[in-house]
């Protein structure tokens, strides 16, 4: 069975593949398929998610998996939320985007903040049904980078319990804690148990 990842992003689709292959899932990403990137104009994640799966599914006729994730900090009322990816403006900077969540964090003692991950699948572009699944992963974000892994928000992203940023985990123990790794598993959770 064939399925369209609606990502361009490697170590998604890596990570993706390696899920649902046991599943008898074989992964396609929607570049090779000829699928232009979908608009998200949405307030939040699920609705965002939701258009891409549609979409992708709509342009390659396969059914479709889509993620949309992002960063939500207590102290801003859940910003930079659905709009992480370009924070601080275009072009979109990881740099430029952790430059201004330490800025905007300033004086602030709360440094509560959480990772989101929303995963839709679709069987078809009109599905009525579609399989919805959600991980969260939550931390402190701190003054000073630490690290060299990861990718976005990662080196400033620190978790109490074990020391050390999102940043200095290895890309295995990364994927086994964060708010993508557990909402792929409570994805797969669902497509197996679904009839
Ligand atoms: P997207 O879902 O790939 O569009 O990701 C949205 C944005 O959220 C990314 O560009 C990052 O800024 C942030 N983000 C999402 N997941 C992570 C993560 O695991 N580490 C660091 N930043 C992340």
């Amino acid at each position: 069975m064939k399925l369209v990842v609606a990502s361009n992003n490697a170590g998604k689709l890596r990570e993706f593949g390696a899920l649902l292959a046991p599943l008898g899932w074989e992964t396609v990403p929607q570049s090779e398929l000829g699928v232009p990137e979908c608009a998200e104009p949405h307030h939040t994640f699920i609705e965002n998610a939701l258009e891409k799966a549609r979409h992708a599914a709509r342009c390659s006729g396969l059914p479709a998996l889509a993620d949309d994730s992002g960063l939500c900090v207590h102290a801003l009322g859940g910003a930079p939320g659905v709009y992480s990816a370009r924070y601080a403006g275009e072009p979109k900077s990881d740099a430029r985007n952790n430059q201004k969540l330490v800025a905007d964090l300033a004086g602030h003692a709360d440094r509560r903040a959480h990772y989101v991950c929303v995963l839709v699948f679709v069987r078809h572009a009109d599905d009525p049904q579609p399989i919805i699944a959600e991980g969260e992963w939550h931390g402190e974000i701190i003054d000073e980078a630490r690290g060299g892994g990861g990718f976005g928000y990662d080196p400033y992203f620190f978790l109490p319990e074990l020391g050390v940023t999102a940043a200095e985990l290895d890309a295995t123990e990364k994927n086994r804690r964060s708010h993508r790794g557990l909402a792929l598993q409570h994805l797969v959770e669902r497509l197996q148990t679904r009839r």
